[in-house]
């Protein structure tokens, strides 16, 4: 095994149980490594860390898989590492109401660069980084001994793999059969067709399923609207709490179509709703002009910071939207607004909240704010793993 010798101090983090070792922490060793190979890690007193994969040509040059000297990097360790991962999501996801769930959540599940969702029967990767791309061949292999799925597609359509000089996103299936078109899965017992093949990510948002759970208990006889719906997973939630009808935006028209299907499945009414595809700040002025308020507002956009360096103008975003939400809320109304910017913590969310309160001249109650489900689990040494946040709001 390649053997890396890290810089006097640089050791910490890695003894801390972070799995990044950037670049500047090298001090000898990996010269004539092949990028993507696994390496052994030690510190100057010549004391084992980690064994992880290198690529000289990500500024994150290693990736740690173990901090166990004995533990090879073979079939039997991502045996190991899938089983517990789905044992986990086993215990945790009630079969007979939800047959989808994130079953490997890259550093979460300490398998770092690596995602896979499971979607009634079919597994959806992607490989962010070169280091997993090369363990492709051991991971399909694992995958079916331990989960025995239908099928296994890959959805590496992701730029972080650029930052890993890697060209090519490929897409297509990788074992078993190919993924239905007209798949659809079972979400706290409510059915959703995925379009793995074309949709956006995996093909649905899994890491909202306890936030669509939760919106039920506010919808009842209630006039919702759900912003950047996507497939209208929130709209369908909100239905199935009785709402009196549901307005879905999104500036998507393949999202809106399939948000269409997923109230048929449901028999839910389509007409007697409505389906916009639109852009959502243009939407939400819109409805303040024409004076029209809601009793529910959900926002859920994409990040707006992608970068530490997109917080500030990411900030004024956010509250600038929530406070467009607020404006055509009735008083009382419930705000469950979502941001899913690793860079905005919660802090800096509940900032921005309250902001936008005071801006908009609402008084706003939180009754309950979420992270990430456990099928999106958080490894505690690697805290930029943290995203997802989502408040429940009562405004004034
Ligand atoms: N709430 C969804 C996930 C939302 S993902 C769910 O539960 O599944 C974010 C969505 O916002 C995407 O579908 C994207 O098409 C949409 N979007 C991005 N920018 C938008 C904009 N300016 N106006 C409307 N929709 C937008």
């Amino acid at each position: 095994m390649p053997k890396i010798l890290l810089k006097p101090g640089r050791e910490k983090s890695v003894l801390g149980g972070h799995p990044w070792i950037f670049s500047g922490a090298i001090h000898v060793g990996g010269e004539s490594v092949e990028p993507g190979t696994i390496v052994d890690v030690y510190s100057q007193s010549n004391n084992f860390l980690a064994r992880g994969y290198y690529n000289p040509q990500s500024q994150i040059i290693i990736r740690v898989l173990t901090t166990d000297k004995n533990e090879k990097i073979d079939e039997e360790f991502f045996k190991k590492r899938i089983t517990q991962a789905y044992n986990m999501r086993r215990s945790y996801i009630d079969g007979i109401k939800t047959n989808a769930f994130r079953l490997i959540h890259s550093e979460g599940d300490l398998l770092p660069g690596l995602i896979a969702d499971y979607y009634a029967g079919y597994v959806v990767l992607q490989f962010h980084t070169l280091g997993m791309e090369l363990l492709k061949p051991l991971i399909i292999k694992t995958l079916n001994d331990v989960i025995e799925p239908k099928g296994i597609y890959e959805r590496s359509m992701v730029r972080v793999r650029q930052l890993e000089g890697l060209k090519s996103e490929p897409v297509g299936l990788l074992s078993g059969e190919m993924p239905p078109e007209d798949l659809v899965i079972l979400e706290n017992q409510l059915q959703y067709r995925v379009d793995i093949a074309h949709g956006q990510k995996t093909g649905f948002f899994l890491d909202q399923r306890e936030n669509r759970e939760n919106v039920q208990k506010f919808t009842d006889s209630k006039e919702v609207l759900n912003c950047f719906s996507y497939s209208g997973g929130f709209s369908v939630a909100a239905m199935a709490g009785g709402a009196k009808m549901v307005v879905t935006v999104d500036s998507s028209e393949e999202a809106i179509k399939l948000a269409k299907t997923n109230f048929k499945l449901n028999n839910f009414d389509v007409k007697k709703n409505e389906f916009l595809v639109e852009d959502c700040f243009q939407v939400l002025q819109r409805f303040a002009q024409e004076k029209r308020l809601f009793d529910c507002i959900v926002l859920d956009p994409p990040a707006f910071a992608k970068k530490q360096t997109d917080v500030p103008q990411a900030l004024r975003g956010y509250r600038d939207i929530n406070k467009q939400a607020m404006n055509i809320l009735k008083p009382g109304g419930i705000l469950v607004s979502a941001s899913c910017s690793s860079y905005i913590d919660y802090e800096l969310f509940f900032n921005t909240i309250r902001a936008a309160g005071s801006m908009a001249k609402r008084s706003v109650q939180i009754l309950k704010t979420t992270m990430q489900p456990s099928d999106h689990p958080i490894n505690a040494h690697f805290p930029e793993g943290r995203y997802l946040k989502c408040f429940f709001c009562m405004v004034q």
